[in-house]
């Protein structure tokens, strides 16, 4: 490999099969970092156990092979990686930027934004719950390769946000931020759900002195109402029996104009060579039926 090789990854958490939305962002981030001459690794978010569905971890992995796409280096889980969260949070709390918080969801604003109660110290006849970073006032914005500048302060959207939560388990954003430096992730393709995260996952990168990978939010799947596409409102998993046709949606949804009627593998030998970012559509959703 080069020097300073393109990693791109795929991230699914194991709450269902794999369903249209997840296979865009598979197929955006494969095509991404192949096409970089990268390499593509696959990450299982399992994290957090009562969201988890048995055995759907194994059949997204069995699923994405099925569909033509093999990771690079082997599966990556989460739950091998508690002690490199915990490491993280201790680090960033001997460095004072991040600090326990005896708040309970009843303590929070409406708004959603922490106040900042804890601090400065957890108040008299409280105990520790969860543990927050420290939000500075700094400038977070960066420029997405799908969606444009994103001005997001964290400061103001969310305020200091939980990185490990009162039942004990990391959260999200602390995982996914160790883990894409763990795992020299130079570019983070995923669906625009997930874009308003992100500045929260920049500022995290620079309290623990990380890169920031590039970011690239694809538009994602909704439904007739304007409801994401996702395990959440029962989207049909993928149809296996079809592999090349579901490859083709995906590639469809995303812009690119596909020959019909190909195999799976000459469709990824075409999508390969002809995969073009620009003409994803510059929106953050889509109702699948009109691409
Ligand atoms: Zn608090």
């Amino acid at each position: 490999m080069a020097p300073n090789p393109v990693i791109g990854r795929f991230a699914p958490s194991p709450t269902g099969d794999l369903h249209f939305g997840s296979l865009v962002a598979a197929v955006g981030s494969y095509l991404e970092a192949k096409c970089a001459g990268g390499w593509w690794l696959l990450r299982i978010e399992d994290i957090d156990p009562p969201r988890e569905v048995p055995g759907s971890a194994d059949r997204i992995i069995r699923d994405l092979e099925h569909l033509g796409m093999f990771p690079d280096e082997p599966v990556l889980y989460q739950s091998s990686r508690i002690h490199s969260y915990e490491d993280a949070v201790k680090r960033l709390m001997e460095r004072g930027l991040a600090y326990p918080c005896a708040c309970s969801r009843k303590d929070l604003p409406a708004s959603g934004v922490y106040p900042g109660t804890c601090r400065n110290g957890i108040p008299a006849g409280k105990i520790a719950r969860s543990i927050r970073l420290a939000v500075d006032n700094g400038d977070y914005a960066f420029t997405d390769r799908v969606q444009g500048l994103v001005e997001d302060l964290p400061a103001s959207l969310t305020g200091d946000f939980v990185i490990r939560r009162a039942d004990g388990l990391y959260a999200y954003q602390l995982a996914v931020v160790v883990d894409d430096e763990f795992q020299r992730v130079t570019q983070v393709v995923r669906g625009a759900d997930l874009l308003e995260s992100t500045s929260r996952q920049i500022c995290l990168q620079k309290a623990l002195g990380y890169k920031t990978p590039a970011y690239m939010h694809l538009p994602v799947a909704t439904t007739e109402e304007g409801k994401k596409l996702g395990k959440r409102f029962q989207a049909d998993p993928i149809n296996q029996q079809n592999p090349a046709y579901a490859v083709y949606q995906a590639l469809t949804f995303l812009g690119q104009r596909p020959p019909s009627g190909l195999s799976l593998a000459s469709l990824w030998e075409w999508a390969l060579q002809h995969w073009d970012s620009s003409l994803i559509p510059r929106c953050s959703s889509i109702l699948p039926g009109k691409v």
